[in-house]
């Protein structure tokens, strides 16, 4: 979840120290906020208190296996991951099964190389698996139909408006800056160019919400972006 600045959380689960500290401090410069695990027991309290939106996981954990976690990670969440291998078999091992990394890079790592793969999955739409139905209280939103109910009465959204409810609902209680929204949605759009943005985001609050000047659901985050609430 992104902080008060709009910076995005990215756990690191690693249990090299030499790793932990190198990233800690790279990953902090280019202006993310870090917090890191050593083994997938931590990895797991983390996830719930720190709200990552990208998790950094390291293949061989004392308490498991990375391919593992990384799977489970991907039935239960749709938090991004980036596998982080030490040998060319394990590279075979995360592109040969499907277990649902986003990417990966090889140790040793350049921290440019790093960054730009952590900013390429951040900007990546979320796409969820086939058929899949999130369901917010009054809210369900089919991916494959694209189709959105309230109340079990279908609600109709223009193509935009659809893609930007499933955005939000992708980071569903997590905060999606402006600048995500414009660089999911309208390519090449100018940050300073935000009225086509609060327009639709103003048209969905008038088909979502009870009282769209008092949204419940749809909420503003004043300077940073907005927070799908269920
Ligand atoms: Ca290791």
């Amino acid at each position: 979840m992104v902080d008060q600045q709009g910076r995005n959380v990215i756990l690191i689960v690693e249990d090299e120290e030499s790793y932990q500290d190198a990233l800690n401090v790279g990953l902090s410069v280019e202006g993310f906020v870090v917090v890191g695990a050593t083994n997938i027991a931590e990895a797991r309290a983390l996830l719930v208190s720190a709200k990552p939106d990208l998790v950094l996981l390291d293949v061989m954990l004392p308490d498991g296996s990375g391919i593992d976690y990384c799977r489970e990670l991907h039935d239960t969440t749709h938090i991004p991951v980036i596998m982080v291998t030490a040998r060319t078999s394990e590279v075979d091992v995360v592109l040969g099964l499907e277990i649902g990394a986003a990417d990966y890079v090889t140790k040793p790592y350049r921290l440019r190389e790093l960054v730009a793969r952590i900013r390429a999955v951040l900007r990546r739409p979320l796409v969820l698996n086939e058929g899949e139905i999130v369901d917010f209280g009054e809210l369900k939103m089919n991916f494959v139909r694209r189709t959105v109910t309230r109340q079990n009465k279908e609600i109709e959204l223009s193509r935009k408006e659809f893609d930007l409810l499933a955005l939000f609902a992708t980071h569903l209680g997590q905060v999606v800056t402006r600048e995500v929204c414009l660089d999911t949605l309208w390519w090449g759009l100018e940050l300073s160019d935000t009225r086509t943005l609060d327009t639709h985001v103003k048209r969905l609050r008038q088909k979502i919400e009870d009282d769209p000047a008092n949204p419940r659901h749809l909420i503003t985050i004043r300077g940073v972006g907005f927070r799908l609430d269920a």
